[in-house]
């Protein structure tokens, strides 16, 4: 079989073997890696891949989203609010949404180009190191200018952990925030530590170097 098909079997082995309560989407982050890698997964049926830059998904992804209606994009990366257009344009969930000013590009583009997309809400746990996300003290107002002012369909929280830190206890009260929220979705768990944001609920995890191999750039 091939590599990539291997590899990303095996994850699905690895993340049913711990029997999640709800079903788990693997979303194969292929930013930096071209359509010859990513080919094989598509042909394999898999449907839900991740970017996290929008000129580089555009050039990749216009092709074969036209001939595959099913494929589903995930802009998982740092969106900036001048981007929002042609990100609402290709992708279906947009998994970085963490500042008014995006919120607002973002409905704007969606109602004008009549698509509806899912989206998550980015949050920064409280840590000085990451330069992404809503505080927690500021989450819920978020979410309702989100929701009721915006009508952006927001299906859940995303968290990306400091690196140097350790995961769990990030997924741990991501999940708590979610629950509390009422939300349906969490966006949480990377090749490093999936499975560890699987036994905390995750519905999407985003894996790119265990499926694709290891990147040489970001
Ligand atoms: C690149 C990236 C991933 C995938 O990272 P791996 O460690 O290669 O699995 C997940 N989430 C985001 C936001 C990314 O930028």
């Amino acid at each position: 079989m091939n590599t990539i098909v291997d590899r990303f079997e095996k994850i699905k082995l690895k993340i049913s073997s711990l029997k999640p309560i709800k079903p788990v989407n693997i979303i194969a982050v292929s930013k930096t890696f071209t359509l010859d890698y990513i080919n094989p997964l598509i042909s394999h049926g898999h449907l839900h891949f991740g970017e996290n830059k929008v000129q580089e998904a555009i050039a990749k992804w216009s092709g074969p989203k036209k001939e595959n209606q099913n494929l589903k994009l995930h802009m998982v990366g740092k969106l900036q609010s001048n981007k929002a257009k042609d990100a609402v344009k290709l992708f279906d969930y947009i998994h970085s949404v963490d500042n008014q000013k995006l919120a607002d590009a973002l409905s704007k583009h969606q109602l004008n180009l009549n698509k509806k997309l899912n989206y998550f809400i980015q949050v920064n746990l409280g840590n000085e190191i990451q330069k992404s996300g809503i505080p927690v003290g500021e989450l819920e107002a978020f979410y309702n200018y989100c929701v009721n002012e915006k009508n952006l369909k927001i299906i859940g929280l995303m968290i990306i952990p400091p690196l140097e830190d350790n995961a769990e206890k990030y997924f741990k009260t991501l999940a708590e925030l979610n629950k509390s929220m009422a939300l349906a979705h969490t966006s949480m768990g990377m090749s490093a530590d999936y499975l560890e944001a699987v036994k905390h609920g995750s519905t999407f995890v985003r894996i790119g170097s265990s499926i694709f191999g290891s990147r040489s750039k970001p």
